[in-house]
């Protein structure tokens, strides 16, 4: 996104490094994200849509593809792995290979519409993988969205499609101002106001996510875990803490041994503050590695 900006290859490389030294990397399986085929794309975006971003010429550098969405000379490979980390994972939970996959990648997905980039997201990542996973057999999907910002692009892509329940929570108002899909009853949204906090969260979660998942009882939980509602993180005003991760962890944790034989995919999102990004991630990860662990 330019010199200096906090969506940066520096928010994968934090993450590596505290996997490494708090230990929980040596239990991971790591695999490298193939790049998705436009096919796995056209499913949730506009193939008008694949092709121009399939076919920018950065040859000359940066251009904008979207007010806040520069694309240079590797932003489409980057892209390609990212919704391609989800198609493989998905296909890893499913087989039972794995129980919890999650996708350290960048750029981001959740702003992405079916017909437009938005918000540094070209493709929508998660929305990639819910398409993915009905198309190979799965009846019903659950995506969670804690994000500090609205998941537009997963709410625009979705909204009406009774096989996806999208549960999300953000700050509102904040970017992006979007509020189209408010009335679709596959929509779990609750808006939370600057500085609300970690109760606030836990409330939402409790009082409003549960309840839809129970009685939806998807087949497979996919999140949208963004990290950018972290008290550190300087985007935003949500004041969310690392606990707060550890803990909605253990909550999606026990809503897949529930209904979902345990499997959860989680794609990167945002999360823009190094340290706090780097431990969020540690936390939402201790659950699923089991209470052995160091740290
Ligand atoms: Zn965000």
């Amino acid at each position: 996104m330019g010199a200096d900006h906090p969506e940066s290859p520096r928010r994968l490389d934090a993450i590596e490094d505290r996997l490494r030294v708090d230990g929980s990397g040596d239990f991971l399986q790591r695999l490298p994200a193939p790049m998705a085929p436009s096919a796995a794309l056209e499913r949730v975006h506009d193939a008008a849509h694949v092709a121009r971003i399939l076919t920018a010429d950065t040859s000359v550098g940066e251009i904008q593809i979207d007010p806040d969405t520069l694309m240079n000379p590797h932003s489409l490979e980057a892209a390609l792995h990212a919704a391609g980390a989800g198609l493989l994972a998905v296909d890893e939970v499913l087989a039972g290979r794995a129980g919890l996959a999650f996708c350290a990648v960048r750029p981001p997905g959740h702003h992405a519409e079916r017909a437009r980039a938005m918000g540094f997201c070209f493709f929508n990542n998660i929305a990639v993988a819910a398409a993915h996973a009905l198309a190979s057999g799965v009846q019903r999907v659950a995506i969670l969205d804690f994000d500090v910002h609205y998941g537009n692009g997963t709410a625009d892509i979705f909204k009406g499609d009774v096989r996806v329940l999208v549960c999300q929570t953000y700050q509102h108002p904040l970017y992006p101002h979007w509020a189209g899909a408010l009335d679709a009853p596959n929509l779990v949204d609750v808006p939370l106001r600057a500085y609300s906090g970690s109760a606030a969260f836990r409330a939402a979660v409790t009082e409003h996510w549960l309840p839809r998942l129970e009685s939806f009882q998807p087949e497979l939980l996919l999140v949208s875990a963004g990290f950018d509602a972290h008290e550190l993180d300087p985007l935003a005003q949500l004041r969310f803490t690392t606990d707060d991760y550890r803990w909605v962890a253990s909550v999606i944790q026990g809503v897949a041994e529930a209904c979902c034989q345990g499997r959860v995919v989680a794609m990167l999102e945002g999360g823009y503050h190094l340290d706090a990004l780097a431990n969020s991630v540690s936390a939402f990860l201790q659950p699923f590695l089991g209470e052995d662990l160091p740290g």
